[in-house]
C-alpha cells in the first residue's frame, strides 16, 4: 500500500513507521488516556495544522465524553529549519478555564514551540495541563520541557505524513516516512 505513495512523492526515501503500528500505538495512548482521565473530561486542544490527523484519530479511540478545540502557531513555513521564533495564528475557541486540558502535538523537536505554547496556556487557569505528542527527537532537544504522554520516539530525521508536512504536501499519507530535504 504505502508504494503507490513513493510513486507519487519522489522525495519519500523510506517508510518509518507504518500505519498499522501508527493505529495500535494512538490505542495505547487513548487507553492511557481513558484510565487517567476518569474522573474528570479531558479538553483536547490540537494544535494545527500537523496534530489534526493523530487529533481526530486520538480522540475516537478514546472512551469517554471528551471536548475537542484547536489552536495554530507558526511553525517551519517551507523550510526544515526551526528559527525559535513562535506565534499564535489562531487562539482556541473556548476559555481554558478549569478545564482538565491535554495538548495535542505531532511532534516535539527542540520543544521551543511547546515550551512557549504552555508559558501562555497556564496563565488562561486551566484545572490542569498535559502534553500528548505523536512522535518525539529527543537529540534535538533545546529546552527541557515535560511531555506526558509520546506516541514514539524517532532519530534526528525529517518525517511526513500522518498530518506532518514538508511545504504543505505528505500530509494525507497513512503512515510515517522519512523525506529527502
Ligand atoms: P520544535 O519547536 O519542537 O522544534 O518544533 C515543533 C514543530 O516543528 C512541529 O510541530 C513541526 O511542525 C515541526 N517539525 C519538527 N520536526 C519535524 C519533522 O521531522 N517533520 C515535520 N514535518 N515537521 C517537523
Amino acid at each position: 500500500m504505502e508504494r503507490k505513495f513513493f510513486h507519487f512523492y519522489k522525495d519519500l526515501k523510506e517508510v518509518l513507521i507504518d500505519g498499522q503500528t501508527i493505529k495500535h500505538r494512538v490505542e495505547e495512548l487513548a487507553l492511557q488516556i481513558t484510565e487517567d482521565y476518569a474522573d474528570c473530561q479531558p479538553h483536547l486542544i490540537g494544535i494545527l495544522k500537523g496534530a489534526n490527523v493523530f487529533h481526530s484519530d486520538l480522540i475516537r479511540a478514546i472512551h469517554l465524553p471528551v471536548t475537542v478545540d484547536f489552536i495554530a502557531v507558526s511553525s517551519y513555513g517551507n523550510s526544515s529549519q526551526t528559527t525559535g521564533e513562535v506565534r499564535i495564528l489562531k487562539d482556541p475557541d473556548e476559555s481554558l478555564a478549569g478545564k482538565d486540558v491535554l495538548l495535542v502535538e505531532d511532534i516535539v523537536d527542540t520543544g521551543l514551540t511547546l515550551n512557549y505554547l504552555v508559558e501562555i496556556l497556564r496563565k488562561r487557569e486551566p484545572k490542569s495541563l498535559r502534553i500528548i505528542t505523536l512522535l518525539s527527537k529527543p537529540s534535538r532537544r533545546k529546552v527541557d520541557i515535560h511531555v506526558d504522554y509520546i506516541g514514539f520516539e524517532i532519530p534526528d530525521k525529517f518525517v511526513v505524513g500522518y498530518g506532518l508536512d514538508y511545504g504543505q504536501q505528505y500530509r494525507n499519507l497513512p503512515f510515517l516516512a522519512i523525506v529527502e530535504i
